[in-house]
């Protein structure tokens, strides 16, 4: 009789390239295993990182804040944002002693763009209203407070930031019902950027470039010449929903950029009843020294682009390919969407059913 164990054996002995067929599934099963294993613990770096530091280690020690109350003029309001030198302040409703919402640039820009005639036409409105009279009027872009409190993660504000599709988060001290800081992106990152050699061993992935990564926008990019009128490049910020606009020539190779944040230099100068002016024009009102657009190449490692965009101090790099043409823009929005929303499977909109703007009930 024969013993089928011992002829198994005595087989396999006799052809040894079988028993190797035998274990190598094995073997790359294991080892696909743990490198899926390792890279969904290193996709998920910055998502640890963002749960394990809360909104009030972000905070510095001193800091300006401006809040307005609702009954202030909107054209006050606007002078003093730009004499504050700050980009956004909370609004306080006297009345309901509560915060209604926040006052932004997109906010001058609405206001203008919606009272605008001409230049021979002054917008009496923007003198007269108050900015409570204002919202009645632009109800639907009037929205109620997004804040958060202290002790939620950076997660949580990255969540908010990126669904709310808003540039700034009031901090809220839920003990004494007082803003303590105003969040940002540009905040959010430099905090990482700090903490990222300490705490963080660096992810693969950071040495891939933003088209292995595919991280920004590629298609629709809005643009403008010098030579458009302002009020148009007003209509692009509201209609297309962008925060800057590259200026390019005739070539689409880019030149400049003029971003919402430069549209408060109208208020400085006084010069927001010419709205017919060219970009060009309103871009002799920076006040600061303009070293040329920071961009970058799709061929770039994510890690150098954030380098840069950090050490910039601006909201976005102008993608370009080697002859400067314009191809895209990577915003610190897209930068956080990818590294902390993303692999934490929560989407950058919001759903419908979720339509909570408060972090938590305020006292
Ligand atoms: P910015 O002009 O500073 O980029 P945003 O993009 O944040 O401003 O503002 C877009 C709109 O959302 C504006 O109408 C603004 O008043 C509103 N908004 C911004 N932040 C908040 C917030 N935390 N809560 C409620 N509304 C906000
Ligand atoms: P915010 O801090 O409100 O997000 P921005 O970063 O959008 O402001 O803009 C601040 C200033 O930096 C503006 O004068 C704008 O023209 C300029 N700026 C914005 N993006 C760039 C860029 N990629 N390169 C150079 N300057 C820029
Ligand atoms: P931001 O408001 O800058 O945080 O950007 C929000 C989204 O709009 C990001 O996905 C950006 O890549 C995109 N974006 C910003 N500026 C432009 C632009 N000029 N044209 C097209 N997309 C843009």
């Amino acid at each position: 009789m024969i013993d089928i164990e011992e002829a198994m054996d005595a087989d396999m002995e006799e052809n040894p390239e079988d028993k190797i067929k035998t274990l190598e599934p094995l073997r790359v099963r294991s080892y696909s295993e743990s490198y899926v294993k390792k890279k969904e613990e290193e996709d998920m770096t910055f998502v640890r990182f963002m749960k394990n530091h809360k909104c009030y280690e972000i905070i510095p020690t001193s800091s300006k804040l401006v809040v307005f109350d609702a009954e202030l003029l909107v054209k006050k309001a606007f002078y003093a944002l730009v004499y504050n030198g700050v980009r956004a302040a909370p609004l306080w409703d006297s009345t309901k002693q509560d915060f209604v919402g926040m006052l932004t640039i997109t906010d001058f820009i609405n206001i203008l763009q919606y009272y605008y005639k001409s230049p021979l036409v002054k917008m009496d409105e923007l003198e007269e209203h108050k900015i409570a009279t204002w919202r009645e009027v632009l109800k639907e872009k009037a929205r109620p407070l997004v804040w958060i409190n202290p002790d939620q993660s950076l997660f949580e504000a990255v969540k908010m930031l990126i669904q709310q599709k808003i540039h700034r988060l009031p901090v809220i001290d839920q003990a004494t019902g007082n803003v303590i800081y105003i969040l940002t992106h540009k905040r959010i990152l430099k905090f990482l950027a700090l903490l990222q050699k300490t705490e963080i061993k660096s992810p693969s992935f950071l040495k891939k470039t933003l088209k292995e990564l595919n991280i920004g926008t590629y298609n629709n990019i809005a643009t403008a010449r010098p030579d458009t009128p302002l009020i148009t490049a007003l209509s692009m910020f509201i209609n297309k929903r962008v925060s800057a606009l590259p200026i390019v020539d005739e070539n689409n190779k880019i030149v400049d950029i003029y971003a919402k944040f430069d549209v408060i230099n109208l208020a400085a100068e006084k010069t927001y009843n010419n709205l017919d002016i060219t970009i060009q024009q309103a871009l002799q009102f920076r006040q600061t020294y303009f070293e040329g657009v920071s961009t970058c190449k799709a061929t770039e490692t994510l890690e150098t682009i954030m380098d840069r965009i950090i050490k910039a101090g601006v909201h976005r790099l102008v993608v370009t390919d080697d002859e400067k043409h314009v191809i895209g823009i990577i915003s610190l929005s897209d930068i956080l969407n990818s590294l902390v929303l993303k692999p934490a499977g929560v989407p950058s909109r919001k759903s419908s059913s979720s339509s909570s703007t408060q972090g938590s009930p305020r006292v």
